[in-house]
């Protein structure tokens, strides 16, 4: 190690997307001199800016469940604590049930959701209707609506968080790339990049789709495959809808789809293809479009009338069982991860950050502690995420 040492800081955090944002935020806040390192030349660039924005509580399983609920307190009060638009809009969440099977799939889990206090109820057809007046009638048996949910846009979110944070003391060094981390004696001493070396007491691995890598900088094997998902944008027109919807029944090519119509007037929409697309690629294919948006006009016919303006494909950080990764290295001292977000790393970021931040302090929470089995670096990964 030839390179000079640049700096010392107690924690450095790989990669400036949806977690490591807003675990920035945290950290400055209270303190902690922090130093983000990201490849990308400005923050969001990866995964974070190619979310739609979508943003629900409502999973399948308590640790989710109550990170997002803190999450949606953050996204929806952000403008008028900290002043930016973030673009937040509480539309809710519907998912649509058109057979029997999901009818049965949807109820239990709304009892399970009931069960973590969550906001969310089955609706007859006729209730649903007047959520979504829009959805195509035919077979339509109810669906599931949880009216606190929402969306909000990933870029002035991330941005937002990268501002405070900076104006809170964090370091942001873009256009680096992180090579090596030395490990001492058992625990993290230092960050090596392609610029210089930069001494710590902490590693948080928020890389996103590139955590496989950051961990095997530390001989660890972190379960994180890149899974490819695409996504596109239509023109903006006059608000007619004001839920995300979601349609979990599967078809050739796609297990489900979701699209809502953001608080600017485009309608965004997402498919999950099947089987899983597995790899870096983020070049937009031609079989997308054709496949998403008959599926859409089925469940809306008045989509039929919309121009698509954009499409864009990008990576989910899959983990083998669908939840996310958190927690600290059992042999490597002061290395922590954040990765594995799946496709919910967006509306995860906010809560995470703080539990970040009080993983770092060591002030666990009593709920912290009975949601962290579920995220734990150590668990299984047998279980099955319902609701990916
Ligand atoms: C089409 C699509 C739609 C989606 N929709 C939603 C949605 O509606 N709601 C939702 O919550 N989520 C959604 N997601 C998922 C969401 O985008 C991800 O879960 C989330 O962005 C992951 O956040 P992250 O911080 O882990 O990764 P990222 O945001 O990708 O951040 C990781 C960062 O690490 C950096 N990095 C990696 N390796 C290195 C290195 N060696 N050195 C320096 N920097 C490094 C990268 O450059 C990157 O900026 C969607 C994803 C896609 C693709």
């Amino acid at each position: 190690m030839n390179k000079p040492i640049l700096n010392h800081y107690d924690a450095v955090i790989i990669g400036s997307g949806s977690v490591g944002c807003p675990a920035a935020f945290n950290l400055a806040k209270s303190g902690i001199k922090t130093l983000v390192i990201d490849k990308d030349s400005s923050v969001g660039q990866e995964s974070n800016k190619r979310a739609i924005g979508g943003i629900r509580a409502t999973h399948s399983d308590p640790a989710k469940s109550q990170l997002c609920l803190r999450s949606i307190e953050i996204f929806s009060t952000w403008r008028e604590t900290y002043g930016d638009d973030i673009e937040w809009y509480p539309g809710g969440y519907v998912f649509v049930a058109y057979r029997e099977q999901e009818e049965k799939t949807l109820k239990e889990l709304t009892r399970t959701q009931k069960s973590f206090g969550l906001d969310i109820n089955w609706l007859d057809k006729a209730d649903l209707l007047k959520i979504a007046p829009d959805l195509n009638q035919n077979d339509l048996i109810g669906g599931t609506y949880s009216p606190k949910d929402g969306n909000a846009s990933p870029l002035l979110a991330a941005h937002a968080f990268y501002d405070h944070a900076r104006q809170l003391g964090a370091e942001f060094h873009f256009r680096e790339n992180v090579k090596e981390i030395i490990v001492n004696s058992g625990r993290v001493s230092a960050v090596v990049t392609d610029k210089g070396v930069y001494s710590c007491d902490l590693v948080i691995n928020a890389a996103g789709p590139w955590a496989k890598e950051v961990g095997s900088l530390v001989g660890m094997d972190v379960p994180v495959n890149p899974d490819s998902h695409e996504a596109a944008i239509t023109e903006p027109v006059a608000r007619f809808l004001d839920p995300m919807i979601v349609d979990i029944r599967p078809s050739s090519g796609s297990s489900n789809f979701y699209f809502y119509q953001h608080i600017t007037g485009q309608v965004i929409f997402c498919i999950t293809p099947s089987p899983n697309i597995w790899g870096y690629d983020v070049n937009e294919t031609s079989s997308f479009l054709p496949m998403v948006s008959k599926r859409m006009v089925e469940v809306m016919p008045r989509l039929k009338n919309l121009r698509v303006r954009r499409a864009w494909r990008g990576l989910y950080p899959m983990t083998p069982d669908g939840f996310p990764i958190v927690g600290y290295a059992n042999n490597i001292e002061g290395y922590l991860l954040a990765v594995g977000m799946c496709g919910q790393g967006f509306m995860l970021g906010p809560g995470l950050g703080e539990l970040i931040l009080r993983l770092v302090q060591d002030n666990l929470t009593e709920s912290d502690r009975e949601i962290l089995p579920y995220l734990s670096p150590y668990r299984q990964f047998a279980g099955q995420e319902l609701l990916k």
